[in-house]
């Protein structure tokens, strides 16, 4: 019996390679969306949905003005959030990366902070833009989660090193959802939905590190998700 490769949706951003190599990595069929796509439609024909990385949600989305420092992108709002609405309500498997788990938060009912810099205390520099794989924090994973499951931690203080380009962080966490790793600062790192198949949202960029696999568990427990879907 063959059994096709489960399909992974991905919405569209400006450097798809990284996302596309870590999802064949794990074994899936990486597709490219477009943010003109009729959000309910598409959904039908996944097995999976990855919420790449970008610019920022239109701070109106969570009741809030828009900061200086806030640069939107208001075509993938519009397509992004009732995607992620619709597949959270379908339980379809959602990995969700950089803007994509602030997307989730935003879509799900949370808030964000718009500039940690100015909004955070802080000693860490979580804008560390090049090169891409260079882990600039550690987080802190909490114990129990499916985070920690899937990066084969057992243990009661298990931490990480990671890279970080973001300059916004989540705030208020969406109802439904678990915090599953914060910076040393508190900054929120990961969260995660824990009735769902898989639904997991992570503020670094595990997908820069496809070719040396230091988060290949991440990807290959989505994908395994997806996978379930597709038989
Ligand atoms: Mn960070």
């Amino acid at each position: 019996m063959t059994q096709r490769k489960p399909k992974i949706g991905l919405t569209p951003c400006s450097s798809m390679k990284d996302y596309e190599e870590a999802v064949r990595e794990a074994g899936g069929d990486p597709i490219e969306l477009s943010n003109s796509d009729d959000p309910l439609a598409v959904l039908g024909g996944l097995d999976g949905l990855l919420l790449t990385g970008g610019p920022d949600v239109e701070p109106s989305q969570y009741g809030q003005a828009t900061h200086p420092t806030t640069k939107v992108a208001q075509d993938r709002d519009k397509f992004e959030l009732p995607l992620t609405q619709e597949a959270v309500k379908r339980d379809v498997p959602l990995f969700a990366i950089c803007r994509g788990v602030q997307v989730l938060n935003v879509a799900e009912g949370g808030t964000l902070t718009q500039d940690i810099p100015s909004q955070v205390k802080t000693d860490l520099n979580h804008a560390v833009n090049v090169p891409k794989t260079h882990q600039t924090h550690r987080i802190e994973v909490t114990p129990g989660s499916r985070l920690a499951e899937t990066l084969g931690m057992t243990g009661a203080s298990d931490t990480c090193p990671v890279n970080s380009r973001h300059h916004q962080a989540l705030d208020q966490i969406a109802p439904g959802f678990n915090v599953s790793a914060r910076a040393p600062d508190g900054v929120v790192e990961a969260i995660e939905k824990p009735d769902a198949t898989f639904c997991l949202g992570v503020q670094w960029h595990p997908e820069n590190f496809w070719r040396t696999g230091e988060f290949k568990g991440l990807f290959d427990a989505f994908v395994a998700a997806a996978a379930k879907r597709s038989r």
